[in-house]
């Protein structure tokens, strides 16, 4: 008798270990275990243990199928096999869906992380190979603030920890920069004033990003924005303007940084241009790679657009890094960008084949449109930290049938035709008209988002094309009509 209860014991035993898995929790020199099981290439944390592990609390209503998880003043509200969870009311897709068994959740432990951050004021990673959920509590990396008056202007440095990225814009009076990754403390900065330039400065940290605003007391010639190092710095070069210096103009009164309420105009543009780092994209005969001529393309973008005076640029890169997929959607979430333009340059095993083609999201109709997905979204097997076999993700594994995000499905699409119709009228290559398809890259963009196919580099004769400037030039002249008649598109329609 005792030996069957043994025996039972070790089989039961051997049961659960198979089934769970540990993974670690570490925040500075704390510990907490984590239940997780791992499922279709993706490990699950116990969303009880989470809580206890990052301390908050969840309940679960079983009418509305509905787990709620609170931490502080945050509440993330999770539903059955919806892969779609809102935070403070913002909706993220974790683009999976949670496991739910028997009144317990499961969170995908790669694509819950940076949602969970938000709650806890800090920097949560998740590594697949060491099992472990690493909670770095945010420290500022913005550090001081100094202006200095140059022979011709002025010249404002941002001191940081780090080196950080950053975008510098003009709204007069207000000079705005953003840095990404940057954390500050508001109230060290709020109320600062460097006069006689700087007579005010105002400090605003986002989820993914911290934003100084300078109001000038006179208008500026030109500026032009650097980073330095040792001290890491962002370097904002303030040229004067010849008469302004004795001319004192009064500032209209202050605007808010932030994108206002009143929409819908189209302002701020996220170029994205594809791939970058050790991510190569597609390669073509000659060994032309489509990081770099798609970085050409986009740089050409942006100076087009800004020439153009009405709209703002944010670029997700603009050298040659890598940036992982999800990162790019983010700075442009954390922007409140008004539209997210990716840039990608096509391939295919048939040589012969060649045209443009713009694409927004939506499940693939074609098996042409699933297969450009799986190769574009490859790009996130660079986002592993070891160069493991990390599946190509089939697009309606996180396309969602409820489709929350469809708010902007209609203009995505509609940006996507307009954009396509510049290319084709004028590269002179084939119009293989809009499509739609899986990308990752386009998943999380709470805007109208497309990605532009701008010719293959596959194809001998479109790899020349897309070396030759003038042809990048026409592309990037393409998009930014396709942008032009969207905003008056929109705008015209606006109340
Ligand atoms: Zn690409």
């Amino acid at each position: 008798m005792k030996k069957v209860f043994i025996l039972i014991l070790a089989i039961l035993a051997t049961v659960w270990t198979a089934r769970a898995d540990e993974v670690e929790f570490r925040k500075g020199e704390e510990r907490a275990k984590i239940q997780s099981v791992r499922q279709g290439e993706l490990d699950y944390l116990l969303l009880n243990d989470l809580a206890a592990a990052l301390g908050g609390q969840t309940s679960f209503d079983p009418l509305s199928q509905k787990a709620l998880f609170t931490i502080g003043s945050h509440t993330l509200e999770i539903t059955v096999f919806s892969p779609y969870v809102v935070l403070d009311k913002v909706t993220h897709n974790l683009s999976f869906p949670p496991i739910f068994d028997q009144g317990t959740f499961w969170l995908p432990a790669v694509t819950s992380a940076p949602v969970l951050e938000k709650m806890c004021g800090g920097r949560l990673f998740y590594s697949e190979n060491e099992k472990v959920l690493r909670l770095e509590e945010a420290a500022s990396n913005i550090l001081d603030i100094h202006v200095s008056r140059k022979q011709n202007g002025t010249l404002l440095e941002i001191v940081t920890a780090e080196g950080l990225q950053a975008e510098t814009y003009l709204s007069s009076p207000w000079l705005n920069v953003t840095l990404f990754g940057g954390r500050l403390v508001p109230s060290d900065f709020d109320g600062r004033s460097f006069p006689p330039l700087v007579t005010e400065v105002r400090a605003y940290q986002f989820d993914n990003s911290a934003q100084l605003a300078f109001r000038l007391a006179r208008p500026i010639a030109n500026y032009r924005q650097t980073l330095a190092t040792d001290p890491f710095r962002v370097q904002v070069a303030l040229e004067d303007t010849s008469r302004s210096a004795d001319a004192f103009i009064p500032p209209p009164p202050p605007q808010k940084p932030k994108k206002p309420a009143l929409a819908p105009i189209i302002r701020k543009i996220v170029v994205d241009a594809g791939h970058g780092g050790e991510d190569y994209g597609a390669i073509g005969k000659k060994k032309t790679r489509e990081k770099d001529v798609v970085l050409d393309v986009s740089l050409k973008l942006k100076k087009i657009l800004e020439a153009d005076g009405r709209f703002d640029v944010i670029m997700t890169r603009e050298e040659d890094v890598f940036i992982p997929l999800g990162d790019r959607t983010k700075i442009a979430n954390d922007a409140g960008a008004d539209l997210f333009i990716s840039i990608h340059a096509n391939a295919n095993r048939k040589r012969h084949i060649c045209g443009v083609t713009t694409y927004f999201l939506d499940v693939a109709r074609n098996d042409e449109a699933r297969a450009l997905a799986v190769a574009e979204n490859a790009s996130i097997r660079f986002e592993q930290e070891e160069d493991e076999d990390f599946e190509a993700m089939d697009d309606l594994s996180f396309i969602l049938l409820d489709m929350v995000q469809n708010e902007h499905q209609k203009e995505s699409e509609e940006l996507s035709k307009l954009i396509q119709r510049e290319l084709a009228d004028s590269l002179n290559i084939p119009d293989k008209g809009v499509d739609q398809a899986g990308f990752f890259v386009l998943n999380r963009a709470y805007m109208p988002a497309v990605l532009v196919e701008t010719a293959f580099i596959s194809n001998p004769n479109e790899e020349k094309l897309l070396r030759k400037k003038e042809f990048q030039e026409k592309i990037a002249r393409g998009i930014y009509r396709g942008i032009q008649a969207f905003k008056t598109q929109v705008e015209r329609q606006a109340p």
